[in-house]
């Protein structure tokens, strides 16, 4: 044990320093395709920090893009979507306590430069920053036992939870947060007809949140098995887009205008066009998992003459972060549903496999360290 980690546990008190570990699981990122199971450090906290012991986190499409295209460097510990319990406490931290259960967002924007004034909060350089790590550069920290929060995370971007509500249903205030962020991209009014292409849980939440701005939502998916779960979720009017034609199902659906939006929540080019085509003139389409860059075939005049705009929405907004804990903590949609797979941390690179190879059946995939706690039952 190195003498910073001793340090870093004065905090504690005796009971709780015997706790803590001086090393832990982790899933470390080695390269394009290759991550690890390796045990690395417990991270040392310092002033104003916490260390939470991770109890959930997601799998996220983000961090299988990045597993998958070498994006970052490495090594490196992804996961984001990180609920757990505070483990330790940093000189000077009175929010929150040793035991407080939370769920922590990985960054939080300054609020102050130019993208902040100009509500692009994604494009902020301390927005960049990562304040989440479990170990080697900051991506997060999440598929690992704990994770060592940053001071201006620990002040703006960690979040209470309530004792009835699980961790599970927790780890998904940050992809709710996107997922308001898009719907409020397409300023939708009441009676407008959605199109969600894509029905995975990502797609399912943004139709769910559709629905709830008063929009009339129809949703479609390759996979019928996907659409019960919709279904499920009150989200009646859906296409099998493994039997019929999307584009002019909607067509007939709308007395042949098309949606007067288009959500695209599947990845990948090869439906930018299609979703365009489902658009009605004038009409919106939002391209929410066109996450790599690269290019794409569209129909200029789809865009000139047509009217139609496309618009696009990543991450999450510092300014809905109340908005989505409410959503998530008030239980106004069951998100422990959308978990298809639970996977404890010593199967996460299989559970890493499973969730960039997803099958009809895979829905939300988490990792979760805290399937290991005696006595877990949240
Ligand atoms: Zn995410
Ligand atoms: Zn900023």
């Amino acid at each position: 044990m190195t003498e910073g980690m001793a340090l870093s546990r004065s905090a504690a008190t005796e009971d709780e320093r015997q706790t803590i570990p001086s090393t832990m699981k982790a899933a470390v990122y080695r390269g394009i395709d290759d991550v690890r199971l390796e045990e690395v450090p417990v991270p040392e906290i310092g002033p104003g920090e916490i260390l939470v012991r991770v109890h959930t986190c997601g799998i996220c499409g983000t961090d299988l893009k990045k597993i998958a295209t070498g994006s970052h460097s490495a090594p490196r510990i992804f996961g984001h979507e990180t609920s757990g319990v505070v483990a330790s406490v940093g000189e000077g931290v009175r929010k929150f306590s040793v035991g407080d259960r939370v769920v922590v967002f990985h960054h939080i924007p300054c609020r102050e430069c130019y993208y902040c004034r100009h509500k692009t909060f994604a494009q902020c350089a301390t927005y960049k920053k990562v304040g989440c790590t479990a170990g080697f550069e900051p991506s997060g920290g999440g598929f690992a036992e704990y994770v060592r929060v940053m001071d201006w995370i620990v002040e703006k971007g960690t979040v209470r939870v309530p004792e009835n509500v699980s961790f599970e249903q927790a780890c998904f205030v940050e992809p709710v947060n996107t997922c308001i962020k898009g719907i409020q991209t397409l300023r939708l009014e009441a009676g407008e007809t959605v199109l969600v292409i894509g029905q995975g849980p990502i797609g399912l939440i943004l139709a769910v949140l559709a629905r709830q701005s008063g929009a009339s939502v129809i949703t479609s998916d390759l996979y019928p098995a996907r659409l019960t779960i919709s279904k499920s979720f009150g989200l009646e009017h859906t296409i099998d887009a493994s039997r019929g034609n999307t584009v002019q199902t909607i067509r007939e659906k709308t007395d042949g205008r098309g949606a007067d939006a288009v959500v695209l929540a599947v990845g990948g080019t090869s439906l930018i066009r299609p979703a365009m085509d489902a658009c009605r003139p004038g009409g919106r389409v939002l391209l929410f998992a066109q996450t790599v860059r690269g290019e794409a075939t569209i129909d200029p005049a789809a865009v000139c003459v047509d009217e139609k705009t496309l618009l696009g929405s990543y991450s999450a907004s510092v300014e809905l972060q109340e908005e989505s804990v409410q959503f998530v903590m008030n239980r106004e949609m069951d998100l422990e549903r959308l978990i298809s797979h639970r996977f404890p941390l010593l199967d996460s690179v299989e559970a890493l496999n499973r969730a960039a190879h997803p099958q009809p059946d895979s829905m939300k995939i988490v990792i979760q360290p805290g399937s290991a706690w005696e006595g877990h039952q949240l």
